[in-house]
């Protein structure tokens, strides 16, 4: 669709008299929240699989109303945000193709961006313009409507990773819609949000995931629960995240991941080495650098 550039007028930006929430989930539940709460979306209509699960979502006050059929959930909207996991974005763009007109602008959520991107470009064709890729870098460990919450974006950051071809008035309602739920918003290109992500979010995933299965496969694992200390909580709390979302996460985003994994395991043994060998203060220097760098790390921040 040829881009025109349109007056940024700010009211014209934000209303949207309807917004569709293609999974209505955490973070497609706090979005509409929170759009709702800053009272700039006419109608936020929910789409899913399961009707009990929309209902409690109605039930809420998440959505407004909701329907199982896409083309009907999807009918009328002047944004759709597509907050399911990414294997099922992938398939539900397909869906969506033959469903909505070319102004309809669509945004997500998901964790990864490339394959978002390239399925969005082989499926929506004349309407991949109006796709405006983003990931909210704000979350939780907890899955589903119920631990929806509308103020989960204020003072988090929000990705955008629009390519060449993205209409630049559809970015920029998306932004200002970010914007308004509190949200500090980035762009930078979807390679650089992979790698940087795989490094920041999704290896200490695997870590977690890997540091919790390993005391599990432990002989008599029950021995070691009540002596789990603080710093084990502290650092495997994500391992308590969605196994589904988690895997579609990693097998979307392999290269990055697996070289976040190598590198992770040289550090390992760099360390294990260095105790085999007693180097105490080889390995105090170490220690010394990462606690340096975590004290430069903005704290607070969960994808
Ligand atoms: P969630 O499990 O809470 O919500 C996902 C929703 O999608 C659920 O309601 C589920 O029923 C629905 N769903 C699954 N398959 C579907 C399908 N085929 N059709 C329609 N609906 C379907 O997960 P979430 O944490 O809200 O994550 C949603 C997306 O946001 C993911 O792509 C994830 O990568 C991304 N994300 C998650 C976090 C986080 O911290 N959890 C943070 C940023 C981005």
């Amino acid at each position: 669709m040829a881009e025109k550039a349109s007056p940024d007028d700010s009211e014209t930006l934000l209303q949207l008299a309807r917004i569709a929430i293609i999974g209505v989930g955490m973070i497609g539940g706090s979005f509409a929240l929170a759009l709702k709460g800053k009272g700039v979306v006419g109608e936020v209509v929910g789409y899913g699989r399961s009707r009990e699960r929309l209902e409690t979502a109605q039930d809420l006050g998440v959505i407004d109303r909701f329907s199982c059929d896409l083309a009907e959930a999807v009918g009328g909207a002047d944004l759709i945000f597509l907050a399911a996991p990414i294997n099922a974005s992938k398939t539900l763009l397909k869906a969506l193709a033959s469903l909505v007109g070319p102004e309809v602008i669509i945004t997500d959520a998901g964790s990864v961006k490339q394959e978002i991107i390239a399925a969005a470009q082989q499926s929506l064709e004349e309407g991949f313009p109006m796709f405006v890729p983003g990931h909210p870098i704000a979350g939780k460990e907890k899955s589903g409507v119920t631990a929806a919450d509308g103020n989960l974006f204020v003072d988090h950051r929000v990705v955008l990773t629009p390519v060449e071809e993205t209409n630049r008035h559809a970015t920029q309602r998306v932004r200002r819609l970010w914007e308004t739920v509190g949200a500090d918003v980035v762009e930078m290109d979807a390679v650089g949000h992979d790698r940087l992500l795989a490094m920041t979010s999704h290896l200490p995933h695997a870590v977690a995931f890997a540091l919790v299965a390993l005391l599990g496969e432990q002989q008599n694992a029950e021995e070691f629960f009540p002596l789990a200390a603080g710093g084990f909580y502290d650092l495997t709390r994500v391992a308590s995240s969605d196994p589904a979302m988690w895997r579609d996460i990693f097998l979307n985003n392999k290269e990055p991941v697996l070289a976040g994994i190598d590198g992770y395991i040289t550090v390992f043994e760099r360390i294990r080495e260095l105790i085999r060998s007693g180097n105490g203060t080889e390995l105090e220097t170490i220690f010394e650098h990462a606690r340096e760098t975590r004290a430069k790390i903005q704290t607070g921040q969960v994808v």
